[in-house]
Parts: structure tokens; sequence; C-alpha cells
């Protein structure tokens, strides 16, 4: 989960291009429908990307299925489609927080919203999140919708941590929502992670991180090379590597975030500092 630049492209140029291009099979049906699609694209801007505030817009079959072809295999006029999907590769994936993307993300899906096929604003770099997470877009409950890498400020902010109990070997763990609860987004970003996150690998990738800090503390947090003073140092040492993880991601909700959250939770620390001074353990040495 991160939020992201608004791309810059021109959106109304690129319809105007595909749409007067004779040597297209979109052509000349589509010239009947630029209009309404450019304000479509304007009132979705307008509304921020917010899912619930977009309104829908009606096309004949045939054009929605041109659209959808255009995506697909994207004419000149769309040579940006490509340029947003390369310029996301390695990156924290805007949707998840998984440590990649790679792909292209329709926030509101071209099946059901083909007028945004190719809209710009409604392509995110996204990891393969984006065929797994769940197709409606807002919840049955007040406020509860997908977020919007490029509208939502919120995404900025520390979302999820992970939350871990029976700890030893394999724990128990879980993602949970550390939002403020009055935050005006608290109900979207709780959506967002039930839709979104929780249908992803994330747990599997937590428990594997947690493996190697059972093995190699130092793998995880490298400054716990050597054994901290005290508990003090060591929830310092853990909340650095935190903030240092943030910055390197540019993100607060990457997944190794996610896991150093959840270390800082006062029975873990209890639980971890205790093994790292346990008598006896070589510095540096495992944890079990
Ligand atoms: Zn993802």
């Amino acid at each position: 989960m991160n939020k992201l630049e608004r791309p810059t492209y021109d959106d109304d140029a690129a319809l105007d291009a595909l749409a007067g291009n004779p040597l297209l099979g979109s052509h000349p049906t589509l010239q009947s429908h630029v209009a309404k699609l450019k304000a479509a694209y304007m009132q979705y801007v307008a509304a921020s990307g917010d899912v619930r505030a977009v309104a829908p817009v009606a096309l004949p079959a045939t054009t929605a299925t041109h659209l959808r072809g255009h995506y697909g295999s994207p004419p000149k006029a769309l040579a940006h489609i490509a340029e947003i999907r390369m310029r996301s590769d390695s990156n924290t994936c805007p949707m998840c927080g998984s440590l990649h993307s790679g792909t292209l993300d329709h926030v509101m899906d071209k099946e059901d919203h083909p007028a945004f096929s190719i809209f710009s604003q409604n392509l995110v770099p996204a990891c393969k999140c984006n065929s797994k997470r769940l197709k409606p877009l807002v919840g049955p409950n007040p406020g509860e919708r997908i977020l919007h890498p490029y509208f939502d400020t919120v995404l900025s902010e520390r979302i999820v941590a992970a939350y871990l109990t029976d700890l030893g070997a394999i724990p128990r763990i879980e993602t949970r929502i550390v939002l403020d609860p009055l935050n005006p987004h608290f109900a979207a970003a709780s959506f967002h992670h039930d839709s979104v996150i929780m249908r992803t690998g994330i747990h599997g990738y937590l428990l594997s991180r947690w493996a190697k800090l059972m093995l190699r503390p130092w793998l995880i947090v490298p400054e716990l090379r050597l054994n901290p003073v005290d508990r003090s140092e060591f929830v310092s040492i853990v909340g650095a590597e935190l903030v240092r993880n943030d910055e390197i991601r540019d993100s607060k909700n990457n997944w190794d975030s996610v896991f150093l959250s959840g270390l800082l939770d006062d029975h873990v620390v209890d639980w971890l500092y205790a093994r790292l001074t346990r008598p006896g353990r070589l510095p540096n040495g495992p944890l079990l």
C-alpha cells in the first residue's frame, strides 16, 4: 500500500488521437463517445477516484469492447500504458505493499467500468494481487471502499501491522489495522485490507521473516549483531530499522515494515528481549 504521484499524461489528447485514427477498428464508433468519455474522466478526477462517487458511464457493448481491446493491445496513441507499467518494476506494490510490482491494475476494473479501461488515472502499478483482490469495490457499511493510490493520502500513513501471538518456532501471525479509528478513512482502509491485502501471500511472507529472525536476528535487524544493553535500546533499534525500511521502500505499509511494526508490540518485545539475552546465547546466535 502506498501513495503515488498522479500520472500527468494527457488522456483527452490520447482519446482524440485514437478516435481520429481511421486505421483502427474502433473508428468511427469511438468518435461519437469521445465527449462522454472526456466528461467521465473529468468527473473521476473531481471525485478524487472515490469509487463510491465516480458516476457510472453507459457505453454500447461494441465501444466497451474496443476500449478494453485498446488496453490489451495499445496503439501508438496509448504508448504511455507501457511506460506506466515499465516504471512500476521493482517498486513496493501500492495496492498491497508487497515488495514488487510489474503489472498494472485497473482500480475500477475494465469489465464493469470499460469507460476507464485506458484512463491513466485509473491504471495503477501493482503485483499479482491485481488478479486476486475481491471484486466488489465498495462494502455494505458507510465509508467502505477500495483505496486509490493516486488520490488517497491516507496511504502515506501507517495502516497495517503484523500481530504475533503464540510466539515460538511457528507463531500465529495476523495483520491488523493500526490507523487511528477516528481517521475519516478508517472504514476504507479496513475494507481495502480485507479485500486486497488479506487475499495475498502476506502471511506466508511474514512467517518467513520470523523464521529468519529466529535463526539469525541480524538478517532482519542488522543492528542486532550485538545484543542490546537493555530493553529500551532493543525497542530503539527495532524502531530505527522500521523507519529505515519505510524510507527505503517509500511506504509505511510495505511488507517488511508491516513485520517490523508487529515486533514492537509490548508482549513481542518482552519475548524477543528475553530470548536475545538468555544466559549462554552467543551474540547473533539463534533465538530458539
Ligand atoms: Zn500487490
